[in-house]
């Protein structure tokens, strides 16, 4: 018998192995193997088995495989080539994706030492014991005065080694010695479950009775589950979970943010208790191989988690949950495959005949206008739980404000600064959003004017207060700002411009010096148990004002958080890309849906230079509805998503030079148009240069009015760039297809 194997290499090519005898049985398609490849022992899925070999060379044999059982069910495996063929990646490196190298079934936890007294001890031998080994007979006695094992290392109090004695002990049949794995402990990522009594409102009802009754059917379902802010679109996705447990089935939650993990995972927790696994980046190895292992074991029936938890190897999938679907987080823009998780998860539920759910307050064009085309089911809470009421929203002129106090590059208004007062007097908590990290996000010479980039990439220098360092966002190169003079005049004098959330903080601490504050964001969390450390103070009223990234935007739930302040809504307004203000609107909207959520009224107060902007006007108005009638017809006129199909084919390469001329040759040699189709490039990126590499691009737009299902682009981009693409994958220069980019810059 002979196998046909695809590696994670950037070539689509499969090779031809022998299955030695003995592994035969056991080997079938989707199985994981190490072979001999390159003169190296490398990873691979097995994609074919063959009774004859077609291979003109040597063949070599396949070394082993890597799972002791099947792992990769026929509904993923037919995951795994959809994702190949329709993302434009090697078999191998989706498969790699899916089932990472670093997992086993194989995986072997830690253990420890266990001893436990064996009864009916005569007192005869115990005497003897007693005279013979005077340190065993003391080890015993205590051994024997629990009931239960207990864990050798604990007796390293009385005797220096516990385990050489219980090994005597053992041998004269005293105790029994034995070993536990040690399941890793993540509880730490969880609020602690508390049991909260629901009863579901009439819109819930409505809603969670259509959901039932789709997961009976277990047919292909997919809803878009519209509900505002705090209308317990949460407390819907738990229902659906139960009922999707009770007919046998297994369910996948999505969450955008690693920052809704902890508050999520303990609502799901305290009705599911341990059959929830989690599945993040915060995740130590052996906590992944533990949870990974008991995954495909069948014993956790709930998987929540980021991105990648969508190639979670559950059997029986009943439910996918998709909560915030609008956000650009579930795209994997680098490495290949370039994947949106939605749209995976929605494969997904269709190979496996399950209901996913596409949650959101905003919901994302793409989806909006999919339920408008009737491919999603609509499903609409339209109130705040409880009575709760919408919170108010005031919105601040930066401009008018700067003119009436005569201060410049405010960071706090005045305005803001007496509902922060407000509520700290009232013992309320505040919720403060600062889209950006760091102290300050431009660092510029005081003399010359020249502003300090980032030696690797097109990007300016943040400045981080921690170890006085200036930082590069996009590429984590850092340098100490000891003494650095301005590359182009040697002045010293260097000023600091812009506000990220250590200045926030800073002036924060400042103004309010009796207030807790708290910031929350990438440089805060090493840890998840940190961000769950802060995240339950803030729950538990330790902390007054919460300040952080987008972080803190969306999806948590805290009853007395009465005013968010969002300090520049302005934040990407204005970056060249069609999605932008999309973004700003999303962001807002699910920020202000932190205030207020329960009983007490909320407030929000919108700092802001452009008053004037649809997006700050509508965002303003939390007005949904008006913001995507008017950016449906921007992106319809200018033939954008959802109107379209796009592609983005990005060149890099290290000479600027070379690389210039490889997007012009590519583009040169471009054949196949077709009506509808229009082209934009080639040309630099927004980002010119990053990490070393020069880049260019070349955007593809597909009218879906002549192209509705997408296949006339992807025929054409599979035809101009497969076979380039696999050319330029080397240290020089690069060739990336991105389909269904989400940005363009
Ligand atoms: P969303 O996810 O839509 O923003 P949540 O699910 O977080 O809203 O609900 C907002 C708050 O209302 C939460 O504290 C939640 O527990 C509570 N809640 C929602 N539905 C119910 C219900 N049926 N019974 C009791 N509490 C509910
Ligand atoms: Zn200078
Ligand atoms: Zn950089």
């Amino acid at each position: 018998m002979f196998a046909e194997v695809a590696f994670p290499i950037s070539n689509f090519k499969t090779f031809t192995y022998e299955i030695p005898k003995n592994l035969s049985p056991k080997t079938q398609i989707g199985s994981r193997v190490v072979a001999p490849f390159r003169g190296r022992q490398l990873q691979g899925i097995i994609v074919n088995i063959l009774g004859k070999n077609s291979f003109k060379g040597k063949t070599r044999f396949i070394d082993e495989l890597i799972d002791d059982y099947q792992v990769v069910t026929p509904e993923l495996w037919k995951l795994i080539n959809w994702i190949s063929n329709y993302y434009m990646a090697p078999l191998g490196k989706v498969a790699r994706t899916v089932f990472p190298k670093t997992l086993t079934t194989r995986y072997k936890p830690k253990t420890k030492w266990y001893v436990r007294s064996r009864h009916f001890i005569d007192s005869l031998s115990l005497n003897e014991l007693k005279k013979r080994a005077p340190k065993q007979y003391e080890i015993l006695k205590i051994v024997s005065s629990q009931s239960n094992s207990i864990e050798v290392s604990l007796l390293k109090k009385n005797s220096s080694n516990p385990l050489n004695i219980c090994k005597a002990l053992e041998k004269n049949k005293f105790v029994k010695l034995y070993k536990r794995e040690i399941k890793p402990n993540s509880d730490s990522f969880s609020f602690k479950p508390v049991n909260k009594k629901i009863t579901l409102d009439k819109y819930q009802k409505k809603v969670a009775r259509t959901i039932k009754k789709a997961l009976k059917s277990e047919l292909y379902n997919p809803f878009l589950l519209h509900g505002v802010t705090g209308s317990g679109k949460t407390e819907i996705y738990i229902n659906a979970v139960k009922h999707c447990l009770e007919n046998g089935k297994t369910a996948i939650i999505l969450l955008p943010e690693i920052s809704l993990t902890p508050q999520i995972s303990g609502r799901f927790k305290s009705v599911f208790g341990n059959k929830v696994a989690l599945w993040h980046s915060k995740l130590t190895q052996r906590q992944r191989s533990w949870t990974w292992k008991e995954i495909c074991k069948g014993n956790y029936h709930v998987v929540i988690g980021a991105r990648s938890a969508v190639f979670s190897p559950l059997k029986k999938l009943g439910l996918v949950v998709i909560d915030e679907e609008q956000e650009g987080s579930f795209r994997q823009e680098s490495p290949s495959p370039r994947y949106h998780a939605r749209d995976v998860a929605l494969m997904r539920a269709r190979l496996n005949n399950s209901v996913i759910l596409l949650g959101s307050a905003t919901p994302s064009l793409e989806s909006y206008y999919n339920y408008q085309n009737k491919k999603l089911k609509y499903l609409h809470l339209p109130s705040r739980y409880g009575g709760a009421k919408q919170p108010k929203v005031h919105l601040v002129d930066m401009l008018v404000e700067q003119e009436e106090s005569g201060k410049f590059g405010q960071v706090i208004s005045g305005f803001l600064q007496n509902k922060i007062e407000q509520r700290l007097k009232r013992k309320e908590q505040v919720i403060l959003l600062q889209n950006r990290r760091g102290f300050s996000p431009i660092i510029k010479c005081g003399d010359c004017g020249e502003i300090m980039m980032c030696p690797d990439c097109n990007v300016a220098f943040s400045y981080h207060k921690k170890n006085n360092r200036f930082l590069c966002h996009f590429c984590g190169f850092s340098t100490v700002n000891e003494n650095k003079c301005c590359p182009s005049c040697n002045s010293v004098n260097t000023r600091y411009f812009g506000a990220g959330t250590q200045k926030v903080e800073t002036l924060l601490e400042e103004t309010f010096p009796e207030a807790l504050i708290e910031r929350l964001d990438m440089d805060t969390i090493n840890s998840g148990a940190n961000i769950t450390k802060i995240l339950t103070a803030f729950n538990n009223g330790k902390i007054d004002i919460l300040l952080g990234t987008q972080m803190i935007a969306k999806g948590l739930d805290f009853p007395n958080a009465t005013l968010v302040g969002i300090i520049n809504a302005d934040q990407g307004l204005y970056l060249p890309d069609f999605r932008s203000g999309e973004k700003i609107f999303q962001l807002i909207y699910q920020a202000s849906g932190r205030s207020g959520r329960h009983q007490k009224q909320g407030e929000v107060v919108m700092q802001t230079y452009s008053s004037s902007n649809p997006v700050i006007q509508c965002a303003t108005k939390l007005d949904l509805n008006k913001y995507y009638e008017i950016v449906l017809k921007e992106r319809k006129e200018l033939d954008y998503p959802p109107f379209s199909w796009l592609s983005k084919i990005e060149v890099a390469g290290k000479n600027y030079q070379r690389t210039s001329q490889l997007v012009y040759n590519i583009y040169k040699k471009i054949t196949g148009e077709y009506e509808g189709l229009s082209i934009l490039g080639p040309a630099p990126c927004y980002i010119k240069k990053l990490r070393g590499y020069y880049r260019f691009q070349i955007i593809f737009k597909s009218q879906k009015a002549n192209d509705p299902n997408g296949k006339k682009l992807h025929s054409f981009i599979n035809n101009n760039f497969c076979k380039v693409q696999q050319k330029h994958q080397n240290e020089q220069s690069r060739i990336n297809i991105h389909f269904d980019p989400l940005s363009l810059i």
